[in-house]
């Protein structure tokens, strides 16, 4: 796409277009295949769904209640005091947002009003029974949400258009999303759905299913502690960090349209807990030896991950700071500098290395027997290898003869001496 005088990228052939189009009916088709599949006996990812459900299956009033509910309850969170306000990367007007971080905050309040609803007699365990419903819910809650953010864009000024999702054509922009970042007054609704309703609501379906595996078979199965365990881990840890999201691409350079309210309210909650899903219907011996092994792959990648994340961050907020001072670093013309040792001396995406070992370390504890439960490993590569030459494109776009010389002192993209 050619830079448009303000800044934002023109010029889209019909291509991407339909390729937009093909994607707003393939990932809902693909989250929902995956939710019956995983319910079956045979769990075959490749195979054909057990059945089609029918609209009565699907819509449920108390479905999408529950969902308002949730998404109240969230943002009541996101709008209590937080003990800290951060400030975005700057923007083309050169002005700076404000984002509350009390993401964790949420998480702890979260599960302290689950626990009393629980001791009142609310039934979690019912929840793994309501999962079509509710995804159906999410799906439309997507749609319409995005529709809203597509025309709140349209009387947005050209400072506030993102790079891209703004090509003229009203479906690839709708898919992609024009405004950089939607808000009214302080709820910034990127930054809040990015992180809280989605990845929150993740977790809890993983606790719901293990609840429900209690019920069913006396107590949770090791593998699935696992699985629950390294998830709320990760989720944990992003809303511990709540701050460093301010500086990924999703808040930086994407504009929020369908691509990111889908993948954040319907995508993340009910497939990345496949896992889980699929360890109720398909119960999994795992002895401690396995197990053991399991987890280390997990502290490995988790260590790389938080490393390799906290290490930029670090930089890029006070490249004097003395955990980083030391590092080998490369100038550009733009005044930012590269670094060139440390974690991103190894690789040029250190961090999501360590993210795919831990997509591996979630999938483990589901056994050998089916490909199901593997879904994410695969998705997630073919995620970040697609990021990551996006990511590589701007930058070679940023810093040009600077990035050349990165690339040339740290060969390897993602994968020491393979990738
Ligand atoms: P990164 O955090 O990797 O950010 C990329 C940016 O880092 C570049 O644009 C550049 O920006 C800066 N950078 C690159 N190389 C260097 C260097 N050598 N020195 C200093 N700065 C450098 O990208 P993402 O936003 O894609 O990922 C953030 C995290 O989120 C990752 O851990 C990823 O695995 C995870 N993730 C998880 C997903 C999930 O669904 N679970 C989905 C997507 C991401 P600049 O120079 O402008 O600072």
């Amino acid at each position: 796409m050619r830079p448009r005088e303000d800044g934002t990228e023109g010029g889209l052939g019909q291509g991407s277009a339909r390729g937009a189009a093909a994607l707003m009916l393939l990932l809902p088709a693909t989250m929902f295949h995956l939710l019956l599949v995983a319910r079956s006996g045979p769990a075959r990812l490749l195979g054909p769904p057990p059945y089609l459900p029918g609209l009565e299956e699907l819509w449920s009033p108390r479905s999408l209640l529950l969902w308002f509910a949730w998404l109240g309850l969230q943002a009541a969170l996101y709008l209590l005091p937080a003990h800290k306000v951060a400030e975005g990367q700057e923007l083309k007007d050169k002005s700076r947002l404000q984002y509350p971080i009390n993401g964790f905050q949420a998480l702890v309040l979260t599960a302290l009003l689950l626990g009393l609803g629980v001791l009142a007699g609310l039934p979690l365990g019912a929840l793994p029974e309501m999962l079509l419903p509710l995804a159906f819910a999410a799906t439309l809650i997507a749609f319409i949400f995005s529709l809203l953010l597509y025309l709140k864009s349209q009387v947005a000024p050209a400072s506030a258009l993102a790079p891209g999702g703004n090509s003229g054509n009203p479906i690839y922009d709708f898919f992609v999303g024009r405004e950089l970042n939607p808000r009214i007054h302080f709820l910034d609704f990127k930054y809040f759905c990015e992180l809280r309703p989605g990845l929150i609501g993740w977790v809890l379906i993983n606790l719901a299913l293990l609840m429900q595996e209690a019920e069913l078979r006396g107590s949770p199965s090791l593998a699935m502690w696992l699985v629950n365990g390294f998830q709320l881990l990760y989720v944990g840890d992003a809303l511990w960090y709540e701050e460093a999201v301010l500086t990924t691409m999703d808040i930086t350079h994407d504009g929020f349209g369908f691509m990111l309210v889908f993948g954040d309210l319907a995508w993340v909650p009910f497939t990345y807990s496949l896992q889980a899903q699929f360890l109720l219907h398909h119960p999994q011996a795992l002895g401690l030896p396995m197990a053991s092994a399991i987890c280390l792959i997990n502290a490995v990648g988790y260590y790389i991950f938080r490393g390799a994340n906290s290490q930029k961050n670090t930089f890029r907020k006070n490249p004097s700071d003395p955990r980083v001072a030391d590092l080998k670093t490369i100038s550009t013309a733009t005044g930012r500098q590269l670094l060139v040792s440390g974690w991103w001396g190894m690789v040029r995406h250190p961090n999501y290395l360590g993210d795919l070992i831990m997509a591996l370390a979630w999938s483990l504890p589901c056994g050998a027997s089916h490909l199901l439960p593997y879904f994410y490993l695969l998705y997630f590569t073919a995620l970040l290898v697609h990021r990551e030459a996006r990511d590589e494109r701007q930058c070679l776009q940023k810093y040009g003869l600077a990035w050349r010389e990165y690339c040339q002192c740290v060969p390897y993209r993602i994968v020491p001496y393979i990738y």
